[in-house]
């Protein structure tokens, strides 16, 4: 395997207006959020699906001026279905408000209450309050699973990695996915664990593979152009650091403290400790290959030891 490591084609365009809705597609309007961050690009973005009666997914953080957008972007119209992603609070904390002001049930994957958040060290910034554990939809949603008003309809596909519950929501008349923070266009999705499982991810990339979309539309930052250049890359990325991490751990690394400086010589401070966890998530997978053994269950202070 090359030294260098793979090219992601991100796009980090974007125009938007926060909460104006703006068509993106025929029949899809997003509205984005006002809570840009580090892991959230600009905001959430916040999709209205259909026309007359329509569907919304994520309805995005907690913050009555988004929900009053979102109200007024379907001035006229009847909400009729809620649709949620994945339970991280950036993309459910508006639910309940939304919910209670239009009524309208809502749809996600049924409530994965084990192993959630990330683990931490002591001194890390890390914050597991992230996880909506509260969080409770009307209907479960199983993969495969369409669900439909009169003029759309989206079809459930389960794509845990980021999230245990984490769906992407194919469109059933157009060649487009809202992809959620499973596959954005502007960064890589964060796969620590527990919530976040190496293994399932790289599962659910492929299982994406298989389809002809024309357009991803991402949890935040603006559309995926060219889906599977983008889907295949990720997967590439992914492999490329996996074999670097086993690599030094053949060479006598045997700690993530060793292991993160030598992958991220260049990180500033305050991304380390989402580092070290992205390391552990490698780790893990590398473990369950029968590649690399662990003294312990793979934890932030294991030791590991190459088995081929
Ligand atoms: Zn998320």
């Amino acid at each position: 395997m090359s030294n260098t490591q793979p090219k992601i084609p991100f796009h980090l365009e974007m125009e938007f207006t926060y909460g104006e809705p703006r068509e993106i597609w025929t029949g899809v309007r997003r509205v984005v959020a006002n809570n840009q961050g580090p892991l959230t690009h600009n905001g959430t973005n916040t999709y209205i699906v259909g026309k007359n009666e329509v569907a919304l997914i994520d309805p995005g953080p907690e913050d009555s001026t988004h929900v009053s957008a979102l109200l007024e972007a379907i001035k006229g119209e009847k909400l009729t279905h809620i649709l949620l992603t994945h339970t991280h609070k950036d993309h459910s904390g508006a639910l309940k408000e939304l919910k209670e002001r239009t009524g309208a049930a809502v749809f996600a994957h049924a409530p994965v209450l084990d192993n959630r958040g990330a683990r931490r060290k002591a001194d890390t910034p890390l914050d597991n309050g992230f996880v909506d554990l509260g969080f409770r939809p009307d209907t479960v949603v199983k993969d495969g699973d369409v669900i439909e008003g009169e003029s759309w309809a989206l079809k459930a596909i389960h794509t845990p990695g980021h999230a245990p519950d984490h769906l992407c929501f194919e469109d059933q008349r157009e060649p487009i996915l809202f992809s959620g923070d499973h596959i954005m266009a502007w960064n890589t999705s964060v796969v620590i664990p527990p919530e976040g499982k190496m293994s399932d991810y790289l599962a659910s990339l492929k299982k994406l593979l298989k389809k002809d979309y024309e357009r991803f539309l991402p949890g935040h930052g603006g559309q995926a152009r060219s889906p599977e250049r983008l889907v295949k890359a990720f997967l590439m990325h992914r492999k490329w650091r996996e074999t670097a991490i086993h690599d030094h751990i053949k060479d006598g690394k045997n700690t993530i403290d060793q292991l993160v400086p030598l992958l991220y010589p260049n990180a500033k401070p305050e991304v380390l400790p989402a580092a070290a966890l992205s390391v552990l998530a490698h780790a893990e997978h590398l473990c369950e290959q029968g590649l690399v053994s662990s003294n312990t269950t793979p934890a932030l202070n294991s030791s590991f030891e190459a088995i081929i």
